[in-house]
């Protein structure tokens, strides 16, 4: 291969060049390689490609040119030794869970999770017989205390979902290594442009694709970064048996998308910032939460781990429930959705759509009340969206 791997290039610059792999026709854009399996010149070579005598492509669940390209470019940007892609976030959470636990093991979790992580450690887990504690993430004794003997695997977001909590990922890494346990960073909200749990200590880094990294809204898709060792061990064959693969369509698009993802990310970042200072003080908002102001509550950790705030800012409009529908119906340029890191501004109101499943004291212990808002910047005009924000606050 090219250059294109070199070390010494730039996040900006990786995320154009890296994992190119060209064919014999020597195209500008990476190739859409639409194909399930692969045709050998001779029987012997197919069966050294099975018994991976001889390297190369033997089936699509498996492995193809363009998820392979995908996950080459992801693993340069993130500085990881070996990464797989999966059909979506969820897939790449429940594979990277799974794969480090069996029968009889445990589980520390940070309570503030996307829905579905959650239901996966809750809910799902528990049947294999692992069990799990949920912590609150900032309390970094919550999670030595919540150690057991059988303690195989950490998990957390940060900053997390919702609320835009950030954990000290260098900390909690210390205590799952100090309990013979891997760490399992879900990254989506950082992006892997602010953030990079590995150099951090972490083990694992999981993505959804779905959101900053395809970025228009397109396709789901997700992926697991880690040691070559660690991904043999844990994930390589449970990948290829099970079969959560990623559709070589849906990397192409992404592939595609991370040739954006350092100009939009940026972009949203300035709009996101812009929002908050618009916004924060407003008659109508109760809070305001943004990483990249210094009240937030975590504004330490910010400066010490992440390189820049975040596309996504939060906040409570006055009137619960009540005051969160008027203020959404009240928008007409951002969309109502549950989606996040799109090309288009979007807000959601955790309460009825993302965290529904949890009782109304499971969302008081997370910070999630009735007028919560989470607001995913755009690549609009700032004063635009600003705009829009302000008109409909009017209307609470
Ligand atoms: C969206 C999301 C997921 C799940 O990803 P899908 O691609 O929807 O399966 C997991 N974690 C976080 C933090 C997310 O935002």
């Amino acid at each position: 291969m090219s250059a294109s791997n070199a070390k010494n290039y730039r996040p900006e610059t990786r995320l154009v060049h890296a994992g190119t792999l060209r064919s014999q026709f020597g195209e500008t854009s990476e190739a859409l390689y639409l194909t399930q399996g692969y045709i050998y010149g001779s029987a012997e070579e197919c069966e050294a490609r099975f018994s991976g005598k001889i390297p190369g492509y033997v089936y699509s669940r498996y492995s193809n040119p363009t998820m392979d390209m995908f996950e080459k470019r992801m693993a340069a940007l993130e500085g990881a030794e070996a990464a797989r892609s999966t059909a979506t976030g969820m897939a790449a959470v429940t594979t990277a869970l799974m794969g480090l636990v069996k029968a009889g093991d445990h589980v520390v979790a940070a309570k503030a999770l996307f829905g579905s992580c959650r239901w996966v450690i809750e809910e799902w887990l528990p049947r294999f017989g692992v069990t799990s504690t949920l912590v609150n993430g900032a309390d970094i004794a919550a999670w030595k205390q919540a150690v057991r003997k059988n303690t195989k695997a950490f998990f957390m977001e940060t900053p997390t979902n919702p609320t835009l909590e950030v954990y000290d990922i260098a900390a909690v890494a210390e205590i799952a290594h100090a309990a013979g346990a891997r760490l399992v960073i879900d990254n989506v909200f950082a992006t892997p442009l602010y953030q990079s749990p590995l150099t951090l200590g972490a083990d694992v880094v999981v993505y959804s694709a779905t959101k900053h990294i395809d970025g228009q809204g397109r396709v789901l898709g997700g992926i697991i970064l880690a040691s070559e060792k660690l991904i043999l061990d844990h994930y390589h064959q449970v990948l290829r048996q099970t079969g959560p693969s990623l559709s070589p369509f849906n990397a192409w698009v992404l592939l595609k998308g991370l040739e954006t993802l350092s100009v939009r990310v940026q972009r949203q970042t300035e709009t996101a910032t812009a929002v908050s200072s618009a916004l924060f003080g407003h008659k109508k908002i109760s809070r305001l939460i943004y990483p990249g102001r210094s009240d937030h509550p975590q504004a330490a950790i910010v400066a010490k781990q992440m390189r820049a705030g975040s596309t996504l800012c939060s906040f409570e409009v006055k009137g619960g429930k009540d005051g969160a529908f008027r203020f959404l119906n009240g928008l007409s340029l951002i969309g109502i959705t549950n989606n996040l890191g799109d090309a288009k501004s979007l807000v959601t109101h955790p309460t009825t759509t993302t965290h529904q499943r949890l009782t109304p004291e499971q969302r008081a212990e997370l910070g999630i009340g009735d007028g919560l808002i989470r607001y995913s910047a755009g690549l609009e005009h700032a004063d635009d969206v600003i705009e829009d924000l302000l008109t409909a606050l009017d209307k609470v």
